[in-house]
């Protein structure tokens, strides 16, 4: 990450690296936080256009402006999906927008999550209740600080959904790319879990989705992405992996998905069940990366 007083405007610029040829610069009206935990360096900036920014080592982890697209595909679709999730697993997520989403669905009877980076926690904890609202406390909650890989390989728990929040696949988020890392997530699924994982944008990331989904097709029966539009990523859909050993709750019927949502009680933003649906349709590029595997 560079940051720069620049001559377009009166705000300190931030520019984010992520991709080979391309810097994505946002501009801060003032920095929040400026900090180096024990793992990462923790930036927080109040932006000119999206709300306060989070960044880990210069990548953008969220913006308050458009956090609920991520946060409400990754935790809504497989829980609606799935149509009985009781437990859940989240690796990462320090920031608690995925656990408040997930934990919106009274049938989540207990919620693990598993975050490497304490310094995350107590930041988002004081400083990010619009996006976590206090799901820290709520009773469901279990909260453990270790590294997510060695977590997934030594607990006795199982879970029927395990959602993959991580970083890239640079600093502490590499092992969660592994297929040694995918294995040990399918070994602690209940039969008929799924695995969803966040795995950057197609258009720039295709060695990391490509990788994923390998990985995916030698462990289950039914392996594959959807796909999101969140501004902030910049460079187009966004993919997030897919595996299970149902393949029925790839093709949920509409009306199945509608009565869920619609039980379910919760209010979103992004996700409908025509978009749960839509999400797994591939443009011909995408296709090829999951094909290819
Ligand atoms: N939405 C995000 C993005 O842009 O990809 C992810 C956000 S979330 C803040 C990612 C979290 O994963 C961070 O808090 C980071 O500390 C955590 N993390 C990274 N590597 C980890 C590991 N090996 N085990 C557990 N948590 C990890």
């Amino acid at each position: 990450m560079t940051h720069s007083t620049s001559d377009a405007g009166q705000g300190t610029w931030y520019s984010e690296t992520l991709h080979r040829g391309l810097r994505t610069s946002i501009e801060a009206r003032k920095v929040l936080f400026d900090s180096e935990t024990e793992h990462q360096r923790l930036v927080v900036i109040e932006s000119v256009g999206f709300g306060k920014v989070v960044l880990l080592d210069g990548v953008i982890q969220l913006t308050t402006s458009d956090e609920f697209i991520y946060h409400e595909m990754l935790a809504h679709l497989p829980i609606l999906a799935h149509g009985a999730v009781s437990d859940v697993l989240i690796v990462g997520g320090g920031d608690g927008g995925m656990a408040e989403e997930a934990l919106k669905h009274d049938g989540v009877k207990r919620l693990t999550m598993v975050e490497i980076d304490a310094g995350v926690i107590d930041f988002a904890r004081e400083h990010l209740a619009e996006v976590n609202k206090g799901c820290f406390d709520d009773p469901r909650f279990d909260l453990v600080i270790a590294d997510g890989k060695d977590f997934v390989a030594s607990t006795d728990k199982r879970y029927d959904l395990v959602i993959v929040d991580s970083t890239d696949p640079i600093g502490p988020g590499e092992v969660l790319f592994t297929e040694t890392f995918y294995g040990a997530c399918k070994s602690i699924l209940k039969p008929g879990g799924i695995l969803v994982t966040q795995n950057g944008v197609p258009f720039f990331q295709a060695g990391e989705l490509k990788a994923t989904m390998a990985a995916f097709s030698g462990l289950f029966a039914d392996a594959s992405c959807y796909l999101a539009s969140v501004p902030t990523y910049f460079g187009g859909d966004m993919a997030f992996g897919w595996g299970t050993d149902n393949a029925d709750l790839r093709t949920v019927p509409l009306e199945t998905l509608k009565a869920r949502y619609a039980a379910s009680g919760i209010d979103t933003r992004y996700y409908t069940p025509e978009v749960h649906q839509a999400a797994f349709a591939l443009p011909a590029y995408v296709r090829d990366m999951v094909e290819a595997a």
